[in-house]
């Protein structure tokens, strides 16, 4: 207990000694994000103007053009695209899916899952199995699943305080439902949404189907229609489920990675990267998700300038592209580096939601995590104590190979899940004042990260 405190004691004495003109710096970052940013005006623009921007999309190509364009008005050093080919799914016609029970039918909301196919043209119609895992469904066995529509409805654990915890813990069906029933023969997967809330918006997301399994149609459904349906079943077990979407998987499409970077004044071969996705889902204005890391980590980049630091290293900001059905951006940028002999010493990413900043998780070792704590007292007066182990995120994960310390910006994420890959994942989501907040903390941890290195 004594050796503790005598660390602790270190620790604090080292944060100390550099916290005079560090606090003041991020005291005068505070202000100008808090004073001046545009950045609610970007996430306007993105949403709004920009729109829905799945992958391949001409929203994609228009947000790529977009985040270009505002990079280089900030008169940034370079401003750069990075190539990548990424998958082009579309939803075709909105989807129709209803419950027939005896003389019944009850029209429920559904959004067919990213990378599914599309049922027969007249849809299909077929008794329910519900279950609420796998190991379930394999023990029904093929016998009982054959020709049947394989409905997945266990909910995300309310009881996790962490919500992303809950999430990952419920995304296994949607991610591979319609494998595990296509393996016994069902004729289609309807997926409960992947949600906290209860309403009637259906959750899209990505799926992908395993090699060698036969391919059936998947959807999501709302939260409410999936009470309904289990509620009915329990009524009438040999009522039908009918379904139709008209989804279609393209040949793949030339996009982009954004890139905009200040070059270091003492080490430009040392990068740091901070980040968003710049893809969205097909039914969603993308503010939350993500639009906001978006905005935030150009918001970054332009505080720096308008502050006059002059980085040591060199700051990127980078807009990912596919991150939702593909990640081939955040691949595609770790390829780029590798080709290049570019060294990241540190990334971070900011997606999950543009809601009030609590910390940031640490993806690397005990040694360099040991590194941050001493900032860690410069960060509370701004809310931000949950800083230690964590994740990272999806887009900078790749860069995990070459030793890079990966940081997820971690806001309150209780909200996140109501909006999720929804069509009311909306530009009116988004509060001004905490979208801000949370770049002014990514812009306090990326000027430490340049002053101290890891
Ligand atoms: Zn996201």
């Amino acid at each position: 207990m004594k050796k503790l405190l005598l660390a602790f004691g270190l620790f604090a004495t080292a944060a100390q000694a550099k916290s005079p003109a560090d606090s003041v710096t991020i005291r005068k970052i505070y202000t100008e994000i808090l004073g001046n940013s545009p950045s609610y005006e970007w996430l306007r623009q993105l949403t709004k103007g920009v729109g829905p921007r799945l992958s391949g999309s001409a929203g994609a190509q228009k947000a790529v053009d977009w985040s270009k364009q505002l990079m280089e008005k900030q008169g940034f050093d370079r401003v750069f695209l990075q190539e990548v080919m990424v998958p082009h799914w579309v939803r075709g016609a909105k989807e129709v899916a209803y419950i027939q029970n005896g003389k019944q039918k009850i029209t429920v909301p559904i959004a067919a899952l990213g990378g599914s196919i599309a049922t027969a043209p007249k849809g299909v119609e077929a008794p329910v199995i519900e279950v609420k895992n796998f190991q379930e469904l394999r023990d029904l066995g093929a016998e009982k699943v054959k020709g049947k529509i394989v409905f997945f409805n266990r909910p995300m654990d309310p009881t996790k305080l962490n919500t992303f915890e809950a999430y990952a813990g419920a995304v296994d069906q949607r991610g591979n439902g319609a494998s595990e029933a296509g393996k016994l023969g069902a004729v289609g997967a309807i997926v409960r949404s992947v949600t906290t809330a209860m309403d009637d918006n259906p959750h899209t997301g990505g799926m992908r189907y395993a090699t060698g399994v036969p391919l059936i149609p998947t959807a999501a459904i709302s939260t409410n229609g999936a009470e309904l349906l289990s509620k009915s079943l329990k009524e009438n077990a040999n009522l039908t489920f009918y379904f139709k979407q008209n989804c279609e998987m393209l040949p793949d499409v030339k996009s982009y990675n954004v890139v905009g970077e200040i070059k270091g004044s003492e080490k430009p071969e040392e990068i740091i990267v901070v980040g968003g996705h710049l893809d969205s889902w097909d039914l969603a204005e993308g503010a939350h998700d993500d639009g906001s890391g978006c905005v935030q980590s150009i918001e970054v980049l332009r505080t720096i300038k308008a502050l006059g630091i002059k980085p040591k290293r060199t700051i990127r900001a980078v807009m990912f592209m596919n991150e939702e059905n593909g990640l081939r951006g955040g691949v595609g940028y770790a390829d780029y580096a590798k080709k290049n002999n570019e060294k990241h010493i540190a990334a971070v990413e900011s997606d999950e939601g543009g809601f009030t900043p609590r910390g940031f998780g640490i993806v690397g070792t005990a040694e360099q995590r040991a590194k941050v704590m001493p900032w860690k007292p410069l960060l509370a007066p701004y809310g931000l104590h949950d800083i230690g182990a964590g994740p990272g995120g999806a887009d900078i994960g790749p860069l995990a190979q070459f030793g890079t310390v990966l940081f997820g910006f971690k806001p309150d994420t209780q909200r996140y899940f109501d909006f999720h890959h929804t069509g009311i994942d909306r530009f009116e989501g988004v509060n001004k004042r905490e979208l801000e907040l949370g770049a002014a903390s990514m812009t306090a941890l990326v000027y430490l990260l340049d002053q101290y290195g890891l």
